[in-house]
């Protein structure tokens, strides 16, 4: 039997016959079981320092390839083209990239560049005709969001967004466990995401590029999280928002902010986001028969974590190799990871954070 048989044998059937997700055991077998099946042929767009550091985990995929670049840097292209033996014809800038369209090579294009370009940028890759693959956050607001998803689906393309956490194989333990119960009824939530960012001059801090500031950036790992760790939408937030430097946090961009998400059931989530403070990677959730603690909690890893049944202890797999395999097998199989990576999951991602930036401008507790 092949090994791509193999491989689709050992996935989870849903009722509607679609294969339902990789456990971890079938994460870390999928990586290092031989495979013969389709190649997802991935051309990356911004060749910044994220996307110096998926094209080094894509080296070790088995169901995806870098065959092509996509930037505004001369130099840069030459640099990739001599590392990942890419040809002149796989090789475009940000002025003639819709010629895409006209190459066989190219399966879909991975959106690296600055927050405020993933819109323009992801639709003009669907109207060529390849499926996107988008980092987060998809774009500066949920409008933008959906207009992608509308484009995507328009072209009958499909769109990812970089949720990488979603194929961590420790995240998806515990995300197994919340749905077989393991933690009882979900109560509360706790993420703290955070960094002391640096240079004032860069793109992050420009409102026009980022769309916003700490929240667009790692905050949005703690929404994202408390959505897949409580296993629920939220129906409301309040925040609020601190600002120690001005000068540097102009305008638009958010230094720190605390918020707060309510959910139908009762649980809660208190989380903080921030530009100005190390050592916030940490998730903790508490349910009504155990509690889990992740510290870190979405870094690059490995992710650190112990439940009330003892520490995680899945080995770590690099990330980005695991998301571009699981994107992939995605695409070309239908195999939906344990929590959705696809437009509609980023869209929901995007409403709340406009909730939020609504909740600390306004004070008041924002609907969703
Ligand atoms: P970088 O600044 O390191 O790289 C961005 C690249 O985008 C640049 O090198 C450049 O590449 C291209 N670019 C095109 N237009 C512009 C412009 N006007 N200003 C600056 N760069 C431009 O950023 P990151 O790689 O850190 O972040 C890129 C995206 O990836 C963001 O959306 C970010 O949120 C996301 N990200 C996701 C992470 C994750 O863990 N999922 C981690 C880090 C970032 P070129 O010269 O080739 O045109």
């Amino acid at each position: 039997m092949s090994s791509r048989r193999n491989f689709i044998e050992k996935l989870s059937i849903t009722a509607v016959g679609l294969p339902l997700l990789h456990s971890p055991a079938q994460l870390f077998a999928s990586s290092t079981e031989p495979y013969d099946g389709p190649i997802l042929k991935v051309a990356i767009m911004g060749l910044g320092s994220y996307g110096t550091r998926v094209a080094k985990a894509m080296e070790d995929c088995k169901r995806a390839k870098l065959v092509g670049v996509i930037s505004g840097t001369p130099s840069k292209i030459k640099k990739w083209q001599s590392k990942y033996n890419l040809p002149d014809k796989n090789c475009y800038n940000y002025e003639n990239f819709d010629a895409i369209k006209d190459n066989p090579d190219i399966d879909a294009v991975y959106v690296i560049t600055p927050n405020g370009l993933h819109k323009d940028q992801s639709i003009r890759v669907a109207e060529a005709g390849k499926h996107v693959i988008c980092e987060k956050p998809m774009g500066v607001n949920a409008e933008e969001g959906q207009a992608m998803v509308d484009a995507c689906n328009a072209a009958n393309v499909k769109l990812l967004i970089g949720y990488r956490m979603h194929f961590e194989p420790k995240t998806v333990a515990v995300i197994q466990m919340r749905k077989d119960g393991a933690f009882g009824e979900t109560k509360f939530f706790q993420g703290q995401s955070g960094f002391t960012i640096g240079d004032p001059t860069q793109w992050r801090l420009n409102k026009e590029l980022s769309g916003g500031g700490a929240m667009m950036d790692i905050g949005i790992y703690s929404i994202n999280g408390a959505r897949y760790m409580l296993g629920e939408e939220p129906a409301w937030v309040t925040a609020q928002e601190t600002k120690t430097n001005p000068e540097k946090f102009k305008e638009g961009i958010d230094e720190t902010i605390q918020f707060q998400m309510g959910f139908p059931s009762g649980a809660v989530a208190n989380c903080l986001s921030t530009y100005n403070m190390n050592n916030l990677d940490r998730f903790f959730m508490t349910g009504s028969k155990g509690f889990v603690e992740m510290q870190p909690s979405t870094g690059y890893g490995p992710i650190e974590g112990k439940t009330h049944k003892g520490k995680l202890t899945q080995p770590h797999v690099t990330h980005q190799t695991l998301q571009m395999d699981g994107m992939a097998a995605l695409i070309f199989e239908g195999v939906q990871p344990i929590v959705p990576v696809d437009g509609e999951e980023g869209v929901k991602d995007m409403k709340i954070i406009d909730a939020i930036f609504l909740a600390a401008k306004t004070r008041d507790k924002v609907m969703l």
